[in-house]
């Protein structure tokens, strides 16, 4: 039996359909090719003179030299630029930015490791420290309302460049569906006096069944409504809505977390590829987000998705943005449970 599910967080349904993990070509991914170092990864430590100069990096020596253990540089590729006009322009029934914003590349690790469970959790750490500092240093520019925090790994991924990276993209305009998830999260606060995060939190702790690991500040769960086989997610318990507010000890407990549950998962799937996102909510008060941004402390918490990305997408999930999970998130929060007792 199917079941089709709506997640209050997302304000989106997803199909749960076990059954469609029976089709024969279900697991049929391409041969993995090992992804080798290339002679000169422009990330790896002493290729400095390969990147932009950087705009960030933990180092306790000159800029663009070796010896550092997270850097930050802009994107070659951007999607968008901070030097361009900050200007809208609207045409009849269009609307458009000039393509101003910021588009960063963060080196997770002077290591060339391709795995995340071979990351020490000082990796973890310097990786969460390094994006937490992106994200306060940008809320300072009033222009930027939106940023995208995400990392894409390996080819169904979207992955490019086989060094670990995480990529942050700042907008002078909120998502739409950002916009709508804060609005839903408002309306639910008002409607009955707390969180829909703290009420799913409690909801999820009391019936146990998709809990996969909890500590003092964190729960990691897998989604009532995961769209994606194995999806993840960890929430703040305590009342943080992103990265920027945690502190350095949050960032410790995060790090050893995030490092268990990723292992539990490379133990589950294997090499596998994935994408992992952190929900920031708008950073600027404007006309878009003047309903709810005084209430953001009250309304939003922090939570970072991690998205195996197992089965490709196909025209029902583009044309409905519903996805087809064929993994029950039940069954995967107690198989992610057992690896993690495992590694104990
Ligand atoms: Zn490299």
């Amino acid at each position: 039996m199917s079941d089709i599910r709506y997640d209050p967080i997302l304000d989106e349904y997803s199909i749960i359909a076990p059954e469609r993990l029976h089709r024969p070509d279900c697991y049929a991914s391409p041969a993995k090719k090992r992804r080798k170092k290339s002679r000169e990864c422009p990330f790896c430590e002493g290729y400095e003179s390969l990147t932009p100069p950087e705009i960030f990096a933990i180092r306790k020596n000159d800029p663009d030299t070796p010896g550092w253990k997270a850097r930050v540089v802009p994107n070659l590729y951007k999607a968008v630029k901070i030097e361009a006009p900050w200007s809208r322009h609207d045409n009849g029934i269009y609307r458009a930015w000039d393509g101003f914003g910021a588009h960063e590349v963060i080196i997770d690790t002077p290591r060339h490791l391709l795995r995340m469970d071979e990351w020490s959790v000082e990796e973890y750490f310097n990786w969460l420290y390094t994006m937490r500092a992106r994200l306060n240093d940008l809320r300072n520019d009033i222009r930027l309302v939106h940023i995208g925090l995400f990392k894409n790994h390996g080819h169904y991924g979207a992955s490019t460049q086989s060094h670990p990276h995480t990529q942050l993209i700042a907008l002078p305009t909120a998502p739409v569906g950002s916009l709508r998830q804060m609005k839903h999260a408002g309306r639910f606060f008002n409607e009955h006096g707390q969180s829909l995060f703290d009420a799913l939190l409690a909801s999820e702790t009391e019936e146990k069944k998709r809990i996969v690991a909890q500590s003092p500040s964190f729960t990691v769960l897998s989604p009532y409504a995961s769209g994606f086989a194995f999806e993840t997610a960890i929430f703040s318990k305590k009342r943080v809505s992103d990265l920027g507010g945690l502190c350095d000890n949050d960032l410790h407990e995060l790090a050893a977390l995030m490092k268990g549950v990723i292992s539990a998962l490379y133990m589950q799937l294997g090499d596998f590829d994935f994408n992992i996102t952190f929900n920031t909510p708008p950073l600027q008060k404007n006309f878009s987000t003047e309903d709810f941004f005084d209430d953001i402390p009250d309304i939003w918490r922090l939570g970072i998705r991690i998205i195996p990305r197992l089965f490709r997408l196909g025209g029902f999930e583009l044309g409905s943005g519903i996805e087809i999970n064929p993994v029950a998130p039940e069954e995967a929060a107690s198989l992610l449970k057992e690896s993690i007792e495992e590694m104990k």
